[in-house]
């Protein structure tokens, strides 16, 4: 498949790519799915940062679940890092890559296919149409889809995960009509949780900057109730 074979994969080897090329199920996006990373990919809306605030609070979700989960059964936090409850940021300047990290929940292969690539919940159509006439990208949360704000930065994305109840598995795309899961051919790396990867747009470079990172970060954790740890690799 010609479109496969332009995936990024940002972080992997190119075997590692190789195989996941192999092992992967390409699927369309939901229509309106579609539709919405159009708007959001051709956007000319200038508070991109919102991005930050969105992943953070996704990340903040995955941790509340396994931590409620851990109330009645312990064992669900594992041992070493992944018993640590926390969000990492990470800036690759050479590589033009940011990646937010949590140790939450996780997605299984099927949670991955249902939650980033439909929109189960009503609301897109409203939100859809009030873009379309507002151009208002900021309350996108509020309508179930701020996931998908990484478009207001990035030009491909790829989410790692690792689920209590599944293999890790590679969740790819680069805004265009679909996207790819496989199984990681690396196996286990994250122990559980998350981590998004996303390659950043050429009018976007300014979120790779630390003092930018640091100053967004401050302003969309008020609330959240995990530690958040930045590194930035410099060059
Ligand atoms: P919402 O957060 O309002 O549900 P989003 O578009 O932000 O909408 O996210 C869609 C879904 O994707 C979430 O409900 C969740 O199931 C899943 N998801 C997104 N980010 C993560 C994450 N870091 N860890 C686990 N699941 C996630
Ligand atoms: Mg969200």
């Amino acid at each position: 498949d010609k479109a496969a074979s332009t995936l990024s994969y940002d972080g992997f080897s190119a075997e590692e790519k190789k195989a996941l090329e192999q092992g992967g199920q390409k699927q369309e996006f939901q229509a309106e799915v579609g539709r919405l990373m159009d708007i959001i990919i051709n956007s000319l809306y200038s508070k991109k940062e919102i991005f930050l605030r969105e992943l953070i609070s996704n990340a903040s979700d995955a941790l509340d679940k396994i931590r409620f989960l851990s109330l009645t059964d312990p064992k669900v936090l594992g041992e070493g890092d992944q018993s640590k409850l926390e969000i990492r940021i990470e800036a690759d300047k050479e590589a033009g890559t940011i990646s937010i990290s949590d140790t939450g929940i996780g997605m299984t292969r099927e949670d991955l296919m249902n939650n980033l690539g439909t929109i189960a919940k009503s609301g897109t159509s409203s939100f859809l149409e009030k873009m379309a006439k507002e151009g208002d990208m900021n309350l996108i949360g509020q309508f179930g889809v701020g996931f998908y704000s990484v478009y207001l930065v990035a030009d491909s994305v790829t989410v790692v995960t690792k689920h209590n109840d599944d293999d890790q598995h590679v969740w790819v795309s680069q805004a265009d009509a679909s996207f790819t899961v496989a199984k990681d051919p690396r196996g286990n790396t994250l122990g559980r949780g998350t981590k998004i990867t996303m390659k950043v747009k050429e009018d976007a470079t300014e979120f790779l900057e630390e003092d930018q990172l640091r100053t967004l970060i401050k302003r969309y954790s008020e609330f959240i109730n995990f530690p958040i740890y930045l590194q930035t690799t410099k060059t």
